[in-house]
C-alpha cells in the first residue's frame, strides 16, 4: 500500500517510523500479551508511558519545574471553556486578540463565563496579519490575556510573543506547539490538542504555571477544575492511554531528529520552498503579511475557483491529498507540520510548477 503525502490541518500526517512502531507493538507490549490499548491505566507499564511522556516533553520543550503538565481530553475546544472556568473568576475580566476562527471559539466561550474584551483584532484585514498589541491598557483585575500563536485556518502567526508583565499569557498552540523553539516561561497556560504535533486525536496537553491552578469556585464540576489534573497526575479518570502512548511515540521520533531546534530549522526551510515558489509563481498567491506568516498552514489560491478544484483534484490524483483550503478561506492550504517530510513540499512545489505551465 503506497503512502500519500497528506497536507491535512488535522488530524495530520505522522511520521512513518511512529505508525511502524504503533504497529509492531501494537499486539503486545513489552511482552505483556497485551495491546497499549487494554493495558490498565493503573499498570505498572502504563504509568511508565504516561511519566515518559511528560519527562520527553518537558525535555524538549524546555518546561521549568514550576510547571505542570496535564493530559486532558475534550480537545482544544474545551480549554476555551476551561480557561476562563478556572481562570475568569471573582469580578476579572480577560483580554483577547482575536486573529481568526479559532480565537473568535474561545472569545464566545470565556464570554460565557465572565467579562471580555478584545485587546486587538485583524478582523479588517480577514485575518491576514497579526495585529499590535498595546499591553498598557492591562490593568490589576485582568486575569490573563488569550492568544492564539498559530493561526490554522489563516495562516497567520505570532513571531513575536506579547510581553504581558504579570498578567498571564494563555496561548492556544494546537497547530504549531513543537515547530519552533519557544520560552515557556514566557507563558501561563499553554494548550494544544495532540492531532497536529503531537500525535493523535483524543489527548489535549495542557501546561500549566503552578500559581495559576486552584483559583476555580468549589462548585467546578470536577472535571473542569485544572487541580483534579495536577492533584491526580492526571489519572483521576481514565486518560485517553493509547493516546498518550502515541504522542510518547511523536516525541521520540521528534528527539531523534534533533529536537525542536533541529525540527525548527527543517520546517523553515520547508515553509520557505513553498513561499518562494508561491511568490515568484504568475498563478498563485497568498493573501498573508510577509512576516506574519505561518510556518505550519500555507493558505494559497489562484483567481479562479474552477482552477482551485481542478489543482486540488489532480494533485490528489498524485498522491498530494488533502490540499482543499478551509470553507471560511477558500482556495488550497498545505499544512506542512512536523512529520511532513520535506520530499512531500518538494513533490508540492513541483506539482505546482508543472500545473502552472500547463494551466498557465
Ligand atoms: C485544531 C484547532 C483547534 C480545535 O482543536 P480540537 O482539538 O478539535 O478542539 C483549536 N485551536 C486551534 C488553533 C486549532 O488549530
Amino acid at each position: 500500500m503506497d503512502r500519500v503525502y497528506n497536507f491535512s490541518a488535522g488530524p495530520a500526517q505522522l511520521p512513518l517510523s511512529v505508525l511502524e512502531k504503533a504497529q509492531k507493538e501494537f499486539l503486545s507490549f513489552e511482552q505483556s500479551g497485551m495491546s497499549v490499548m487494554e493495558l490498565s491505566h493503573r499498570s505498572k507499564l502504563f504509568e511508565t508511558i504516561l511519566e515518559q511522556t511528560e519527562q520527553l516533553l518537558r525535555e524538549v520543550m524546555e518546561i521549568p519545574d514550576n510547571y505542570k503538565v496535564l493530559f486532558v481530553q475534550g480537545g482544544a475546544s474545551l480549554q476555551f471553556s476551561m480557561v476562563p472556568l478556572n481562570l475568569l473568576v471573582k469580578g476579572g475580566h480577560a483580554y483577547y486578540v482575536h486573529t481568526g476562527s479559532w480565537s473568535k471559539k474561545a472569545l464566545n466561550e470565556a464570554k460565557k463565563v465572565g467579562k471580555t474584551q478584545v485587546l486587538a483584532s485583524s478582523e479588517d484585514q480577514d485575518f491576514t496579519y497579526i495585529p499590535t498589541i498595546d499591553v498598557s491598557i492591562l490593568d490589576e483585575n485582568t486575569k490573563y490575556v488569550h492568544i492564539t500563536t498559530n493561526n490554522t485556518i489563516e495562516g497567520t502567526k505570532f513571531t513575536d510573543i506579547p510581553n504581558t508583565g504579570e498578567v498571564p499569557l494563555v496561548a492556544d498552540m494546537s497547530s504549531n506547539i513543537l515547530s519552533e523553539q519557544i520560552d515557556v516561561s514566557k507563558f501561563g497556560i499553554i494548550y494544544a490538542g495532540a492531532q497536529k504535533n503531537l500525535g493523535i486525536a483524543g489527548l489535549t496537553i495542557v501546561i500549566i504555571r503552578e500559581d495559576l491552578i486552584g483559583h476555580a469556585p468549589s462548585d467546578l464540576p470536577t472535571m473542569l477544575n485544572y487541580s483534579t489534573y495536577a492533584n491526580n497526575r492526571s489519572l483521576y479518570n481514565t486518560p485517553p492511554t493509547f493516546a498518550i502512548y502515541m504522542t510518547k511515540l511523536v516525541l521520540e521520533w521528534l528527539k531523534e531528529q534533533g529536537g525542536v531546534k533541529q525540527i525548527e530549522q527543517q520546517n523553515r526551510e520547508k515553509a520557505s520552498l513553498l513561499y518562494n515558489y508561491i511568490d515568484e509563481s504568475h498563478m498563485f498567491f497568498s493573501k498573508v503579511k510577509r512576516e506574519d506568516r505561518s510556518l505550519m498552514n500555507i493558505p494559497f489560491l489562484t483567481k479562479s475557483d474552477e482552477l482551485n478544484e481542478i489543482f486540488i483534484k489532480e494533485a490528489a490524483n498524485v498522491g498530494l491529498v488533502t490540499l482543499k483550503g478551509h470553507r471560511s478561506v477558500g482556495g488550497m492550504r498545505a499544512s506542512l507540520y512536523n512529520a511532513m517530510p520535506i520530499e512531500g513540499v518538494k513533490a508540492l512545489v513541483q506539482f505546482m510548477q508543472e500545473f502552472e505551465n500547463k494551466n498557465g
